[in-house]
């Protein structure tokens, strides 16, 4: 159901509402907030409250006029839904790229209809390249089609690639920030709202969507997520910093296998033979294929996270606190070869070569041996290469 309401949100819904009821709210808008807080649901929900036809002007979006229907099936012609993509291969002409990202984008929608949460393009560059901005710009200015308004959804505007390529193509998106057709808003989402070019940002209203208080995202896992331990869903909370869809995500990868692997990395540095280290670095590819590496490594460094509140004799704060283990000094090193690992890992170095310096580098610390070997990202991938 990619029509619902963004959770928790209810007095900044409310002041919205108001706003589209009062034909007060701005034409171009920046929804910010951090990673996982409902920024998408809410942009989609702001859409929706647009192209509502209710007759009581308050209930904005009443989810059951046709407009809202097929608002909430990602099918209404007159929202138009825009996110960072890899760019396409070559294209033989201007009017051919912009195809080919249209029709990319297409694919992508067809993805969020099935679940709205869907982390497009995980592992690819992305950007919202000059020629997309281009389609958007063509887009907006022309009349809606089936509603009375047409509504913009660009999201990860910082991701906006530098324009100086396309001038022209820049300025006209800046003056249809600064004056959008009557009919046309535009409503940007970002996460880094530092990153966001000072003309766009200048240009746009901000709205901010917080992060809620832990013991409503607490209560948020256990309700539906299904999450019955109430410590397990406290701590699923914090983890996401008060992001309900960050906690969802953490809960659908708990199930998964980036735990485990954790686990299986941990006991294969604290077992210290190398044996052990040959066998959990041989289930990582000698070559690309970063994807399954990286979640590993953060659940890795959540771990050892908990494992140095235990040992600074702050087991409250672990979020699932485990007795006994290395000093406090040991796990800090292991922790600097995990962020050297990620950092490794970003780069494309080897996997399977990476996870087995990380986990000498582990035993070492553990073991109270010199470690130092991964600092700094070129010694390391030097290091690498000599193996
Ligand atoms: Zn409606």
């Amino acid at each position: 159901m990619t029509g619902e309401r963004p959770w928790g949100q209810e007095d900044l819904l409310r002041r919205l509402a108001g706003a589209v009821a009062d034909r007060r709210l701005p034409q171009s808008l920046l929804v910010h907030g951090p990673e996982g807080v409902g920024k998408r649901s809410l942009a989609l929900w702001v859409a929706r409250a647009l192209q509502c036809e209710a007759p009581e002007a308050g209930d904005v979006p009443c989810e059951a006029c046709r407009n809202c229907r097929m608002a909430a099936r990602l099918e209404h012609p007159d929202i138009h839904l825009h996110f960072p993509m890899p760019r396409p291969k070559r294209a033989a002409s201007r009017a051919k790229l912009r195809e080919a990202i249209e029709a990319q984008r297409h694919e992508r929608l067809a993805r969020l209809r099935e679940d709205l949460h869907a982390r497009l393009d995980p592992d690819a560059v992305t950007g919202l390249y000059v020629a997309a901005v281009e389609n958007i710009r063509d887009q907006a200015s022309r009349r809606p089609s089936m509603a009375r308004r047409s509504v913009f959804v660009i999201e990860d505007a910082e991701r906006m690639v530098p324009q100086s390529a396309s001038p022209e193509a820049a300025n006209a998106f800046l003056k249809l920030l600064e004056e959008p057709p009557p009919f046309a808003y535009i409503v940007l989402t970002s996460g880094r709202p530092d990153a966001l070019l000072p003309t766009i940002r200048s240009r746009t209203v901000p709205l901010r969507v917080a992060p809620l208080p832990i013991a409503r995202v607490a209560a948020y896992v256990a309700e539906h997520l299904d999450v019955r331990d109430d410590d397990r869903a406290r701590a699923v909370a914090r983890r996401a910093g008060g992001a309900v869809y960050r906690a969802r995500a953490l809960v659908d990868s708990e199930t998964g296998e980036s735990e485990a692997a954790a686990d299986g990395l941990l006991a294969a540095a604290l077992d210290g033979s190398p044996q052990a280290r040959y066998r959990a670095a041989s289930r990582y590819s000698a070559r690309g294929a970063r994807g399954e590496l990286e979640p590993a490594l953060e659940a890795l460094r959540i771990r050892l996270r908990d494992m140095l509140c235990v040992a600074a004799g702050a087991p409250d704060a672990a979020l699932d606190p485990t007795d006994g283990g290395p000093s406090e000094g040991a796990i800090l090193d292991a922790l600097g070869a995990v962020d050297a690992a990620m950092e490794g890992v970003g780069r494309n170095l080897n996997p399977q070569a990476t996870t087995a310096l990380l986990l000498e580098e582990m035993g070492a610390a553990f073991a109270g041996r010199p470690t130092g070997r991964m600092a700094g990202t070129p010694q390391f991938a030097g290091v690498l290469r000599s193996l």
